[in-house]
């Protein structure tokens, strides 16, 4: 798939407040922008470090994939996302590679990037992310 970088790291949080609080002292870095997904049932604060962000997650319902993730995990990292390239032919060349895809086309995410994930089954346990920064280019 070629990766360029490692675009974000999410991380499920409880509260977001306490969670961006916490990462403002230990990155020494403000949150630059609070975002929220309603698709994903989420609020989403980001903080850059390089070329790569750390992405916060809140879920905004009990229900959302947040929300359950939290419930049968706890807190901690939910996923991993690559930036990529034509995002569309890398889910084709995934696909053909046997990997199991959660979003058959990309769809629109946090940031306005276009973002679609594997399925852990595939991915030796790791949530992933692809996304493409249109806007970039
Ligand atoms: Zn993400």
């Amino acid at each position: 798939m070629k990766p360029t970088h490692i675009e974000h790291i999410g991380i499920a949080v409880k509260n977001l407040e306490d969670a961006i609080v916490y990462y403002e002292s230990i990155l020494g870095t403000k949150c630059y922008a609070i975002e929220e997904v309603k698709d994903q049932k989420v609020k989403t604060a980001f903080f850059k470090l390089g070329d790569t962000k750390i992405e916060l997650l809140e879920s905004t319902e009990a229900d959302g994939p947040i929300g359950k993730f939290i419930e049968k995990r706890g807190e901690g990292i939910h996923h991993i996302a690559f930036a990529v390239k034509n995002l569309e032919e890398r889910l084709k060349e995934a696909e053909e590679k046997g990997i199991r895809l959660i979003d058959q086309k990309p769809r629109k995410g946090a940031e306005g990037l276009d973002i679609a994930f594997l399925h852990p089954k595939s991915t030796h346990g790791v949530l992933t992310e692809l996304c493409e920064d249109k806007n970039q280019e």
